[in-house]
């Protein structure tokens, strides 16, 4: 029998965050009325002009640095073909010249995937199928809502280094983090942010030959993204060992049946008959812009966890991917910047924090760092109680202690409360006193029992400890 395995280069589409279009000022924004976010340039009327947005070029720019990509001069190119979502019969994109060539996305695993470019293009409007089941098929009519059209996309195409459906994911996984860390992108698969095409092929293992493949498109979750292509590689594996070939060809993912569908057989670049696009300049941007943009990026989630992991080796690597994050990332940097214990900061923002990530309210990145500063004087089971109650209180971390109703143990509370147990357990005492550790466990759990909501086991322990040294005169 023979073993075969997966060959899987990924096209990641990816809107950019602009205030504006690619080359017109209308919203780019998503959830508007139908029609409402348009205007001459972006309905492809004649006689109307594009005019190059440079955020978005600043944007691509730093997408391609965070890809180790090298940035280059580019130019825009027609790619022509007939959909009646593109008004104009062509789309504007980079074609030969793309501003950013070449680059990486090291996955968690350690396996790098390379990136063959990654180009800026006008994205199209979106046609909305009514009646039948919703695809183009079966309806009655069709709506076309054109605000999307115009809006400004980068398209990442990676190497065929991806060799399974959960390598997929995960390089898409990381791919958005890393785009949204840039801020270049919100990363919602949902609200069609992110889009992927994922090209196929099976070979047999060993072998370096690549196969015909097939172009399964836009697919918009990672769920689907891994099932696709799960199904694809199935379907190809028992064709080829039924005696049959794969043809070059576009195949939709349908979520129902869990299958890949044929949609059209495979356009080769010559059919949509390339040209520069002689209404925009070549775009040749300058050393210092460059090397500006680069000096700007942020700390990148590859770099958050280095920096985790050094802060602290043993850390669970779960709470590491959680803490990189861009949600929680700015509060683990409040946490350890103010210079509270990094394993009780990571703890605080993988569990209870995380919880509250959307919600937060008055849970502020300071706040927070405040609150789990104040571990040193409550219990844990304190502190998340004041996490909770800080989303909703805005006031000072003093006065929120104040509101909660929690007695805030200083030394001289923690003594006042192991005090009490100690002359209640004379006989005990005078043991550990006289050095017998066999009883601390009693006496500490006496401690807790009685005071346990107001202290740590830690603070109980220490001050027992300083008890026992002052009674035996040391
Ligand atoms: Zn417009």
């Amino acid at each position: 029998m023979t073993q075969w395995e997966a060959v899987i280069g990924l096209e990641v589409h990816t809107e950019l965050k602009t205030a504006t279009k690619l080359f017109c000022g209308c919203p780019n924004a998503f959830g508007f009325e139908p029609n409402t976010s348009v205007c001459p340039v972006c309905l492809g009327l004649p006689g109307s002009l594009p005019v190059l947005n440079a955020k978005a070029v600043e944007l691509a720019i730093r997408v391609g640095s965070a890809l180790s990509s090298r940035v280059q001069a580019s130019q825009f190119h027609r790619k022509n073909y007939f959909y009646p979502d593109m008004p104009k019969d062509y789309q504007i994109s980079q074609y030969d010249v793309p501003v950013n060539a070449g680059g990486a996305v090291v996955l968690r695993s350690g396996k790098v995937v390379g990136i063959v470019r990654a180009h800026l293009e006008e994205d199209t409007g979106k046609l909305v199928h009514k009646g039948g089941d919703g695809r183009i098929g079966g309806a009655d009519y069709s709506l076309i809502d054109y605000n999307r059209s115009g809006v400004p996309l980068l398209e990442i195409v990676s190497e065929p280094d991806i060799s399974s459906a959960e390598e997929a994911k995960e390089y898409v996984s990381e791919l958005r983090a890393i785009l949204v860390a840039t801020g270049a992108s919100d990363g919602r698969m949902e609200e069609g942010s992110l889009r992927v095409d994922a090209n196929v092929s099976v070979r047999p293992v060993g072998s370096t030959e690549l196969r015909t493949r097939v172009e399964i498109k836009n697919v918009n979750s990672l769920r689907s993204l891994g099932r696709a292509i799960g199904y694809e590689v199935e379907r190809q594996i028992s064709e080829y060992e039924s005696g049959g070939s794969i043809l070059q060809q576009t195949r939709h993912f349908d979520e129902a049946s869990g299958k890949t569908l044929p949609l059209r057989a495979k356009e080769e670049a010559n059919d949509y008959r390339y040209f520069p696009e002689p209404d925009l300049p070549p775009i040749a941007p300058l050393q210092a812009e460059i090397d500006r943009i680069v000096g700007e990026l942020p700390l990148l989630p590859a770099g958050r966890r280095v920096r985790l992991f050094g802060l602290m080796p043993g850390a669970s690597s779960d709470q590491v991917e959680v803490a990189v994050t861009e949600e929680v990332w700015p509060y683990v940097v409040a946490g350890i910047e103010i210079g509270v214990a990094p394993e009780l900061v990571l703890a605080r923002a993988a569990n209870e924090l995380a919880a509250l990530v959307g919600n937060a309210g008055f849970l502020t990145p300071e706040r927070f760092a405040e609150v789990v500063a104040l571990e040193e004087r409550f219990s844990p089971s304190q502190v998340k109680l004041l996490l909770k109650e800080a989303v909703s209180f805005d006031g000072t971390v003093d006065e929120l202690v104040a509101k909660v109703g929690l007695s805030s143990s200083g030394a001289e509370d923690v003594r006042a409360m192991v005090g009490e147990v100690v002359e209640a357990n004379p006989e005990e005492w005078r043991r550990f006193v006289a050095g017998d550790a066999k009883v601390a466990g009693f006496l500490l759990g006496q401690v807790m029992r009685k005071f346990g909501k107001a202290i740590s086991g830690a603070q109980a322990k220490a001050a027992l400890e300083e008890l026992a040294r002052g009674a035996a005169g040391l």
